[in-house]
């Protein structure tokens, strides 16, 4: 008999009451270290106490109106992100998938405007995950994500990761736009280069091609720098955001500069619950402590002092972890046993991680963590890889 929750997880047994930084409590009572932070959305650790006031404060005056009306906390959203970053506006959703799903409609919309509706085509990496929605479907391919639900969203072309050669080659007349993750999250946490993105950059710029950078999950701080693509001096023409921008709370955006939104007048689009009050007022304050040079400082800090501590964890561990990787505070280990298996020692031992493709274990802690439990974190992983080691001598 299917289960009254449809079941399209892998579900661990195991089940939160309560949450405190960076620390959940079982139901159990007992306490787990989240390295996972609800996959890098509770940037600000649980239970924040800066968020629940501006969450609280929200919901005893207004939740939730239309886009019919003006929202002040939506504004003030939008105006703080078009400060902070490359963008000239903001559309806002409730989860990445929509992000993508406008940021497809956006680029399609802008060379239709410009008399070119021909060009239609997005370019996307192999192995990289840009949501489950069709669109999100169709841009991130690989037959796990699209096996059983075509026909898919036509326009969509993969070629292999990080593969620029191949990129190149499959621009034609058709193409429109370029799309990827600085650094694939469910993928693997696999970064491009500053090189790789400046020169994409170029690539774009010389083909009248439009930038669509995918920051669902390595923005917001996540990397040292309020966005990702900030390292290598470059800015997008339309990016995706959600994941931390909500800090736990469901929340999404589309920024774009002024020349690839142009085609999206009123009508063209829109979401009933997308820049609510209650997501706005919280994503606001979510920015505002994130963008703080301070607090990507301590960010750059403490993800300097975590990939040390790896890379010594996996020197004293080479049957268990053969490498780290990742950039800033979205850094994977690449397992020797299967990463799931991993993922089940690190519950035992009272810590939650997710795992990613190519046999990989993300640590997603959030973004301020203390130095005491990034040593806990070690601790932790030396525990669980010690245990594996001793039920699998090598
Ligand atoms: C999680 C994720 C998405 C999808 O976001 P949802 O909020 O789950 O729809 C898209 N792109 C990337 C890079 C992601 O990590």
């Amino acid at each position: 008999m299917i289960p009254s929750v449809l079941p399209t997880y892998n579900r661990a047994p195991l089940s939160f009451v309560k949450g405190e930084g960076s620390w959940l409590i079982a139901e159990d009572g007992r306490r787990y270290l989240d390295l996972c932070a609800g996959i890098a959305t509770d940037v600000l650790g649980h239970a924040n106490p800066d968020l629940v006031a501006a969450l609280t404060e929200q919901a005893n005056a207004l939740w939730h109106v239309s886009n019919l009306y003006t929202i002040p906390q939506q504004q003030k959203l939008a105006d703080a992100l078009v400060e902070a970053t490359f963008a000239d506006t903001v559309f806002f959703t409730n989860s990445g998938t929509e992000a993508c799903e406008l940021a497809v409609k956006m680029a399609r919309k802008h060379f239709y405007e410009a008399g070119q509706p021909e060009k239609t085509g997005i370019i996307t990496f192999a192995g990289a995950f840009h949501g489950r929605s069709s669109a999100g479907i169709a841009a991130s391919g690989g037959d796990k994500m699209v096996k059983g639900f075509g026909p898919l969203l036509p326009g969509f072309t993969q070629v292999p990761w990080a593969d620029f050669d191949a990129m190149k080659a499959a621009v034609n007349e058709t193409t429109a736009a370029i799309l990827v993750e600085p650094i694939a999250g469910e993928g693997g946490i696999k970064p491009l280069s500053d090189q790789q993105l400046k020169d994409l950059r170029a690539f774009c710029d010389e083909n009248g091609l439009l930038l669509i950078l995918d920051e669902v999950q390595c923005g917001m701080g996540r990397t040292g720098r309020l966005f990702a693509h900030e390292w290598a001096g470059i800015a997008p023409d339309i990016m995706m955001v959600a994941k931390g921008i909500g800090g736990g709370f469901p929340l999404g955006a589309v920024l774009a500069t002024e020349a690839a939104a142009s085609g999206m007048t009123a009508g063209t689009h829109g979401s009933t619950y997308g820049g609510n009050p209650l997501g706005c007022a919280v994503g606001l304050k979510v920015v505002e402590i994130v963008s703080d040079p301070a607090f990507l400082a301590e960010v750059n800090r403490k993800a300097g002092l975590l990939r040390q501590k790896l890379e010594g964890l996996v020197a004293d561990h080479p049957d268990v972890f053969t490498e780290v990787r990742g950039n800033g505070l979205m850094l994977g280990l690449v397992c020797k046993p299967a990463n799931t298996d991993v993922v089940k020692a690190g519950y035992d031992a009272g810590m939650l991680m997710a795992p990613a493709a190519e046999n990989v274990i993300r640590l997603l802690p959030a973004l301020n963590i203390g130095d005491a439990e990034i040593a806990e974190t070690v601790a932790l992983l030396d525990r669980t890889a010690s245990v594996i080691e001793a039920k699998e001598p090598a």
